[in-house]
C-alpha cells in the first residue's frame, strides 16, 4: 500500500518535526514561504511514503492528513 500526503501550507510553521519522523524521507523543508512568513514542508511523492501517519501525528499545527491508494 502506498500512502501519500497532503500539507495545509497556511497551518505550516516549517518546524520541521514531520521532517524529522518520517521514516520513509518523504518530506522536507521548502524554499516556499507562506503567508505568515514560514518555509514549509513539502512532500516528496517519488518516496516510498507507507501511510505510517507519524507525520501527522507529530504536527503541532494539524497540518498534514494521510492518505492511502
Ligand atoms: S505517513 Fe509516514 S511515511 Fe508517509 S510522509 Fe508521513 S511519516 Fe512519512
Ligand atoms: S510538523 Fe507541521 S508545522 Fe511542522 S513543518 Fe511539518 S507540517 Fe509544518
Amino acid at each position: 500500500m502506498k500512502g501519500s500526503i497532503q500539507i495545509d501550507r497556511e497551518r505550516c510553521k516549517g518546524c520541521a518535526l514531520c521532517i524529522d519522523f518520517c521514516p520513509e524521507d518523504c518530506i522536507s523543508l521548502s524554499d516556499d514561504l507562506n503567508l505568515k512568513g514560514y518555509f514549509v514542508a513539502a512532500f516528496d511523492d517519488s518516496k516510498e511514503c507507507s501511510a505510517c501517519r507519524h507525520c501527522a501525528l507529530m504536527c503541532p499545527d494539524v497540518a498534514i492528513e494521510v492518505s492511502k491508494s
